[in-house]
């Protein structure tokens, strides 16, 4: 069944929820459809005063519901509650993310959507499974480790995922006890304001969960420097991550978990299964466009295996389409503005200048909305723009190395350290390379996250602070205490 659909036919509601209501405010952020390049809505900006409103109702919400005080298992069950709403306002979600984000409609119900459920569930489980310990200390005392939520978490995601980043931001804060004032992206609130609704309609208490609108500068710097907040938690690109831990610094120290951009190598050995290898890299780079943190765009080639990897890589990849993400099952992704389309091919023209030799693609595609052609540029020299910068879109580079420890040394050679992929059939080398490899998640045989939300996702060097998913992310929603009690 499709859910295609005209983009003029949904309504779009650009209003803040605070304290369980939606608030307007004065219009003037445009949203704009990246397939069509069309104006869909303009946003209210919060500014540090709506800010302030937002996060006191979240404490006057915790405090009135005794959210985080209450059985653990009442709060599992509402946020059960809360993802079974998700699911059955599938349809409806979808259309909200589709209508102004690079996520095809088609693909969000048993994707994006059936991803969002799943975390708030495996969330919601912890609520009454993580607990302080007892500790050893001597006889005549009594050691534990207690744990207490945090308070309000101020939350700040990005564009690229809207759904899911949300639960990876809300699922956690709630099921741990706290209250959450989330900022969405600029460019693709919709689906999120709605997410907020549905938690109401489940049962959690109005207030715990608060999204204010508005850009990075303005509503985003001051959620972070907001004395009521108790931690942040950040999903988006190194240099705003970096905004934000100096504003922490200039504001006062707060817990802070940065999920930040990557530059991710995907490692082929001349063993490898050279059909899996070439289809799972052409998957992880044409998906949404390349515009996930996680995106393989780094490929790194046994030189005798080279020429076999270019040809098919060249042909999967030789697959331009123009579509927008309103359409039956679309597979077209466009690039979420014409700002970040120019910075793409930018960044395409300056690599070709640097010496690249472009295999495929290289420019962006004739459309009314933003496309760029699928790309693929071939250089050996470290120093190449395309090799260093994150490009955030659907182009590759492909590097070539001589023996494993040369491998190694290419792909640990970046800022970044989100993650890494490796194919080969030799178990020997894939557990010594996973040892090696600098990135916070090492992917052998595959390329991609799987649905199994107990692995943590966080990246070394530049990459990021902490984790999401996975119990850490639990945990880190948490402040824990040390007691010794003499008896
Ligand atoms: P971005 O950093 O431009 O914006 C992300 C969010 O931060 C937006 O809501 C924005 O309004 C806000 N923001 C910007 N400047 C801010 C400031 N100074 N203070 C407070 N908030 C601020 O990133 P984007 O373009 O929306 O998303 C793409 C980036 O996100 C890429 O770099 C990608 O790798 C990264 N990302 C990382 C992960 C991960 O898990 N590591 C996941 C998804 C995306």
């Amino acid at each position: 069944m499709t859910l295609a659909f005209a983009p003029d036919s949904i309504p779009l509601d650009p209003r803040h929820v605070i304290g369980g209501q939606r608030v307007a405010g004065v219009e003037r952020l445009a949203v704009v459809r990246p397939s069509d390049g069309v104006t869909a809505a303009n946003l209210p900006v919060a500014d540090a005063s709506l800010v302030d409103e937002a996060v006191r109702a979240a404490h006057a919400a915790l405090d009135r519901s005794g959210w985080g005080r209450a059985m653990p298992r009442d709060r599992t069950r509402a946020m059960h509650r809360w993802a079974d709403l998700v699911e059955a306002h599938a349809a409806e979600l979808a259309r909200l993310e589709a209508v102004v984000s690079t996520r095809p409609v088609d693909e969000l119900p048993g994707g994006d959507i059936a991803i969002t459920a799943e975390q708030i569930r495996f969330f919601a489980e912890l609520a009454d499974k993580e607990g302080g310990t007892v500790v050893p200390t001597r006889d005549a005392s009594l050691g534990m480790i207690v744990d207490s939520p945090i308070g309000v978490i101020g939350a700040i995601t990005p564009w690229n995922f809207p759904l899911s980043m949300a639960a990876w931001k809300m699922g956690p804060a709630l099921a741990a006890g706290n209250a959450i004032v989330l900022k969405p992206s600029e460019m693709t609130p919709f689906s999120t304001l709605r997410l907020a609704e549905l938690a109401v309609e489940a049962g959690i208490p109005a207030g715990l969960v608060n999204i204010v609108l508005g850009d990075g500068p303005t509503t985003g710097a001051a959620l972070v420097a907001h004395p009521g907040i108790g931690k942040v938690s950040f999903t988006g690109s190194t240099l705003a991550g970096s905004a934000i831990a100096a504003n922490l610094a200039a504001t006062g120290l707060k817990p802070m978990t940065l999920e930040l951009g990557g530059k991710s190598p995907q490692v082929v050995f001349a063993d490898a299964d050279a059909d899996l290898a070439a289809r799972s890299i052409a998957r992880s780079i044409l998906f949404n466009a390349g515009q996930a943190c996680v995106a393989g765009s780094r490929v790194i080639v046994a030189r005798k295996a080279a020429d076999e990897l270019r040809e098919r890589l060249t042909v999967l990849m030789r697959q331009p389409r123009v579509a927008p993400t309103w359409g039956e099952g679309s597979a077209g992704y466009p690039i979420i503005s014409g700002k970040q389309l120019a910075r793409i091919d930018g960044l395409v023209q300056a690599a070709r200048k640097a010496g690249a030799e472009v295999l495929l693609g290289g420019g962006p595609m004739q459309a009314e909305g933003f496309f760029y052609t699928p790309t693929i540029l071939a250089t050996d020299d470290p120093d190449n723009p395309a090799i260093r910068e994150e490009i955030f879109g659907p182009v590759l580079t492909l590097q070539t190395f001589e023996d494993e420890e040369e491998a190694i040394g290419i792909a640990n050679a970046s800022q970044y350290g989100l993650c890494a992929g490796l194919y080969t059939r030799d178990l020997s080398r894939a557990l010594r390379l996973t040892q090696r490899l600098e990135a916070g998640t090492v992917w052998v045989n595959r390329y991609g996250r799987s649905r199994d939300h107990i692995l943590p996702t966080g990246g070394w060097k530049q990459s990021g602070l902490g984790h999401d998913l996975g119990r850490e992310a639990y945990r880190a929603c948490r402040r824990t205490k040390s007691v010794l009690i003499d008896l």
